[in-house]
Order: C-alpha cells, then sequence, then structure tokens
C-alpha cells in the first residue's frame, strides 16, 4: 500500500487566444475544470498503476469538495482520512494561452489547514510500502509527517523552496525535476546536481522532461532512464505519475532500473492525453506500453 500526504486542488483552466491585462476583460475559448494538485496527482497516479492508496488531506466544505473526493474515489483511492475543513478547498487558478503558455494562482485553502498527521494517519501510514510527500501543505505538516512515518519517504521538492535539514534527515527519496534540482543545489548541471543530492539524501531521481531521468543512490548506483518517445500534447503532472507509478513499483520489489521504466513508461502514456488525473494510464496500458 502506498500513502499520500498532500494536496488537493481544484484546477479551473480557462483557454484563451488573449491573457488579460490588469482592468481588461477577454472572451475565452474554452474551460475545464478538473481536480487536481500534487499529493492527489500521485495517488491517483498510483492507485491507476496498481496499487491500495491512501490520501490524507482536506477539502473545504464547498462545491470543489465533493468532486475531488470523488475522482480520488473512483480512482480506487481510498478518501476515509481526507477531512473537510470549513472554507474554500484549494484552488489551481490557471490561464492558458494559444501558445500554450500558462500563468496559475494557486489558492491553498483546505490544503493550508493542514497540520501533523494525526494518530489514525500515521497508523495508516505505518501500515504503507512508502509514505509519498510534496510541498504544497504546510512545511510544518510536511515536516511532522516525515519525521513520524516509519516506513520509506519519497519527497517531490516542489514548489521549490529550501528544505529544512529535519525534513531532509527524513527523506529516503526524493525526485526533483531538473528546475527545482537546480534550486535545492545551486547546480544547473543535472549530474552535479545529482551528486549534491546524494549528500543531502540516499536516493535521488531529477526528472528531465522529454530527456527522461538520472538516477542515483548513495550506495553507489547511477542510472540514466530514457524518456520514451512520443508526441506530448499536455505534459501537466507528467512528474506526478513518474512519481506515482515508481512507488508502486518500487512497492512491488522491482530492480531498480525495471522500477524507473515503468514510471517512464507510465509518465509517457499520460504526456499523450490532456489534464492531470484525467491522463494518468492504468496497470494495463503500462504493462502494455512496456512489452
Ligand atoms: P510536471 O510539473 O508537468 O508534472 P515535471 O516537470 O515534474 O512535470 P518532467 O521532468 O517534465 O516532470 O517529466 C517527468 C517524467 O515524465 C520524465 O522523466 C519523463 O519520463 C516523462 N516525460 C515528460 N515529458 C515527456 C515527453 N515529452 N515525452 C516522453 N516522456 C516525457
Amino acid at each position: 500500500m502506498i500513502s499520500v500526504f498532500g494536496s488537493a486542488n481544484m484546477d479551473l483552466v480557462a483557454y484563451t487566444p488573449i491573457v488579460p491585462k490588469r482592468g481588461e476583460t477577454v472572451t475565452g475559448r474554452a474551460f475545464a475544470a478538473v481536480p487536481g494538485g500534487k499529493g492527489a496527482n500521485q495517488a491517483v497516479a498510483a492507485a491507476r498503476a496498481g496499487a491500495d492508496v491512501a490520501f490524507m488531506g482536506a477539502v473545504g466544505d464547498d462545491a470543489f469538495g465533493p468532486v475531488v473526493r470523488e475522482t480520488l474515489r473512483s480512482a480506487g483511492v481510498d478518501v476515509g482520512r481526507l477531512r473537510v475543513v470549513p472554507g474554500s478547498s484549494g484552488v489551481a487558478h490557471i490561464v492558458v494561452d494559444d501558445d500554450g503558455g500558462n500563468s496559475i494562482i494557486v489558492v491553498p485553502g483546505a490544503n493550508g489547514a493542514v497540520t501533523a498527521p494525526s494518530a489514525e494517519d500515521l497508523a495508516v501510514i505505518a501500515r504503507s510500502d512508502a509514505l509519498l510527500l510534496q510541498l504544497e501543505l504546510p512545511m510544518e505538516a510536511v515536516v511532522s509527517a516525515a519525521r513520524q512515518a516509519r516506513v520509506p519517504v519519497v519527497l517531490t521538492p516542489a514548489p521549490a523552496r529550501e528544505l529544512p535539514r529535519e525534513l531532509l534527515d527524513a527523506v529516503d527519496l526524493i525526485v526533483p525535476n531538473e528546475h527545482e534540482a537546480e534550486a535545492l543545489t545551486g547546480l544547473a548541471d543535472p549530474r552535479e546536481a545529482l551528486e549534491a543530492l546524494l549528500e543531502l539524501v540516499p536516493e535521488a531521481v531529477i526528472t528531465l522532461g522529454a530527456e527522461g531521468a538520472l538516477y542515483g543512490s548513495r550506495a553507489g548506483g547511477r542510472l540514466r532512464v530514457p524518456a520514451v518517445p512520443v508526441r506530448a500534447v499536455d505534459t501537466t503532472a507528467a512528474g506526478d505519475t513518474f512519481v506515482g507509478a515508481l512507488a508502486v513499483a518500487r512497492a512491488e520489489g522491482r530492480p531498480q532500473e525495471e522500477a524507473l521504466r515503468f514510471a517512464a513508461a507510465a509518465a509517457a502514456l499520460s504526456v499523450q492525453r490532456e489534464g492531470a488525473s484525467t491522463s494518468m494510464p492504468g496497470r494495463a496500458e503500462i504493462d502494455a506500453a512496456l512489452r
């Protein structure tokens, strides 16, 4: 089983030919409301990839809360520990222009109300093969979960920010993209950044978009995992799909390189479809892509 302690949002996406300036109103082309948030995305990705998954976090008592809950539930995620708090759910307000460029306002809402995991949460985490964490909850909550987990902790350090020592000391595997890796280490070369990350945590994967990923462990292993060549239409949540699938393959005890290939195959399937939670592949699809 995989536990995810993280954010759940409603992504409100407006597609527009022109991004409005201050005081301006423009007419958009289309609109989509899709559940997202890095925590919920990783939970859905792991569940679709074939694991039992428990999600711990919070939604608001607004109209979005039940939609987010149902999306997780229908993907097979256990939402028994998803709390409802007064006020709005987390919302990502996204504007996508015709060149595919986007600007995003994230309002944490209920995510900002999440504190340390409860005793019941910790009991669920203790029964898991891994705990997945990201940085869209208050830092104190993330640190508390990492320190109290008695199982391997996988951290996606996004959005990028400085990481307290007490968090790093509790992380077993860190999975930044190349920008986050540079922000954490000050090193633009991913190979150098990987070595610097391994001074902080025992294992690291740096994802490099269409260039694949680099893996390293303090025990000595270094691997380059190529991306699967595909025509990408929307890379939203590629990283979350990669992490969710990687956690599943590791929980199944697969050898390192095989687990990374499983993750890359899942992520490559997700970039060929639009959206976040809507784009994540099921186990049969991933297995077929690997054959
Ligand atoms: P996001 O923030 O959009 O979720 P990210 O920046 O965290 O993504 P990336 O490094 O862009 O993560 O991608 C994660 C993984 O997804 C890559 O290591 C690769 O395996 C796969 N991937 C991403 N883009 C492509 C692509 N264009 N073609 C094939 N695979 C891709």
